[in-house]
């Protein structure tokens, strides 16, 4: 302050929660948050600086999936709004936390993570504080120039909450029950991400930009895990990425069960993972997809006609998309080694698994047939790459894929 001689500065400050801290500039997201989770880092990536949801019926994962993401997402600080879930998942976390590492520091995961606990036993209208609270505290430490991931289990909670309320206050309800301004404090809520330049004063001798980020993942759980009611649709505009989890994974215990056919994400970090990862990213992701896809069109044939009325060449795709959903896509969020994956393990285990694909091609195309493929011993080691430690992973992965080549070449093929 020019003026007056004095200023009083105290070690707390206060700000009213409902509205968003004030930024210099706002900035495009122009990198994805790392999750170690692969189906997520490969096919529907989240921005650093962008939002998500989970929506998924009772016991698909939601909370899981949640606790991997303040475990392992690469970021500096971890905001975790249990919001009227049952009180022994907060107390898990408070256990488990304090005995694991950040893979980026070694330190304590602790000393990073903020955790707002808000039982389903708590008023209702805690349920709103704990939100709001949670998302002010993490632009705090966004405006101090860190990369804050916000997570919130379950939103809908916040949203039975706001139908409540407004019931009380003898408002006009909306669709379902949920007041009218639903969407409004959703979209408010989820705007609150993004990645900025903090406010402050440039002119000292710290002359950098400090830049820093807020991404909001938010778990939502529809009645019946139908996506079609109003948390779900309200939320699903406002959000860039989409995980939509699958009661029907879930119960063949297929985990994380995110589907790969309805989810989605609107970031675009192509360029990105060519720069950081590998020239083939895209068409190596892009190829697995549209495997993926494709196993669901055979499936249907399948069952309408059969597995006879199918093409050799067909079978293949259903046997390599098999591996890419038992093999990657799977991935179990207790497994020692498992559990987190980081990005060049991920490249390399996916790219193991289409190198197999396409020598299965040229095989078929010299006569070999399928049966002698799926006996080769070698597809074990592939199933088994997700045991392979992190470190050393890229070198493990290319003595498999050295195995894969000598068995075909003693197929006959090169
Ligand atoms: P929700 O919060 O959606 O009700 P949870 O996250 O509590 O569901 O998950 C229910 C159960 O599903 C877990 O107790 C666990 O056994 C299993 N599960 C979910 N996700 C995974 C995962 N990634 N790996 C292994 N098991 C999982
Ligand atoms: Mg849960």
């Amino acid at each position: 302050d020019h003026k007056s001689a004095q200023l009083e500065i105290t070690l707390t400050s206060s700000w009213p929660v409902r509205q968003p801290r004030p930024v210099q500039t706002r900035l495009a997201p122009i990198e994805p948050l790392i999750t170690g989770t692969r189906i997520i880092d490969t096919f529907f990536p989240v921005a650093k600086g962008g939002s998500a949801i989970i929506p998924g019926g009772f016991g698909t994962g939601k909370t899981v999936i949640e606790h991997s993401l303040a475990r392992w997402a690469d970021t500096d600080v971890v905001v975790y709004v249990g919001c009227g879930e049952r009180g022994n998942e907060m107390t898990e976390v408070l256990e488990e936390f304090p005995t694991l590492e950040d893979p980026r520091t070694g330190a304590q995961l602790m000393e990073r993570t903020v955790l707002i606990a808000n039982t389903s036993n708590m008023p209702v209208a805690a349920r709103v504080a704990s939100i709001y609270t949670g998302i002010t505290i993490a632009e705090y430490y966004r405006d101090m120039g860190y990369d804050v991931l916000l997570l919130s289990d379950s939103t809908s909670r916040w949203g039975e909450a706001l139908r409540e309320i407004s019931s009380r206050l003898e408002e006009m309800p909306g669709e379902e029950g949920f007041p009218a301004y639903l969407g409004a404090r959703l979209s408010e809520f989820y705007e609150r991400s993004g990645r900025i330049i903090c406010m402050g004063n440039l002119t000292g001798t710290d002359r950098r930009r400090r830049s820093g980020s807020v991404s909001i993942v938010g778990a939502i759980s529809p009645p019946g895990g139908d996506f079609s009611e109003p948390m779900t649709q309200n939320s699903m505009r406002v959000v860039g990425t989409f995980w939509a989890l699958e009661y029907d994974l879930s119960r063949r215990r297929h985990f994380p069960a995110i589907s790969w056919i309805r989810s989605f994400s609107l970031y675009n970090f192509c360029d990105w993972y060519t720069n950081k990862v590998a020239d083939d990213w895209a068409d190596l992701t892009g190829e697995a997809m549209t495997l993926l896809q494709r196993e669901v069109e055979l499936l249907e044939i399948v069952q309408l006609v059969g597995p006879d009325a199918l093409a050799e060449a067909d079978r293949a795709v259903l046997t390599v998309a098999r591996m890419l959903r038992e093999d990657f896509l799977q991935q179990s969020a207790y497994h020692q080694v498992d559990r987190f994956c980081t990005l060049e393990k991920t490249y390399w285990m996916l790219k193991a698994i289409m190198d197999f694909y396409f020598r299965t091609q040229s095989a078929l195309e010299k006569q070999v047939s399928l049966i002698q493929i799926t006996s080769l011993p070698v597809l074990s080691d592939i199933a088994r790459m997700k045991e392979l430690e992190v470190k050393g992973a890229e070198i493990s992965i290319k003595v498999i894929m050295d195995r894969v080549r000598f068995s075909f070449a003693e197929l006959g093929v090169d």
